[in-house]
């Protein structure tokens, strides 16, 4: 089989054309490095995504963190940590690498903050 793939491993977004059976890939063109290989790979047999989201802020100089995953975990969870993320609230001040969520259902990958958040006085 045939597929194209955008890398999504470095800022360039390498398009690959692949050539496939199953999990194994015959051929790969389009990719500027090796990791666009192992890319494919890991899309035909496990898929994984990072996420970036907020949380709401209570007393803080902003009404939202920005969040995110530390770690990749599997595409197809991605709904049910935005569902864990979507139920948290922080309360200010918040600080950029403060774990909102240490190993989120699971799967290996904390949810942290990216952003410094005041307290209001
Ligand atoms: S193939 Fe290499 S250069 Fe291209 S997007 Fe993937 S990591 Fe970046």
């Amino acid at each position: 089989m045939k597929r194209t793939f955008t890398c999504i491993v470095c800022p360039n977004g390498c398009e690959i054309e692949a050539e496939y059976e199953g999990e194994n890939v015959l051929s790969v063109t389009g990719n500027l490095c090796p990791k666009g290989r192992t890319y494919v790979t890991q899309e035909l047999v496990d898929p994984q995504r990072t996420i970036a989201s907020s949380v709401r802020v209570l007393n803080g100089e902003l009404p939202l963190c920005s969040v995110r995953l530390t770690r990749a975990i599997p595409k197809d969870r991605i709904f049910d940590v935005m569902r864990e993320i979507n139920r948290q609230t922080l309360e200010a001040p918040t600080h950029i690498g403060d774990v909102v969520i240490q190993d989120v259902l699971g799967l290996g990958s904390d949810v942290i903050a990216t952003k410094e958040i005041a307290k209001v006085s």
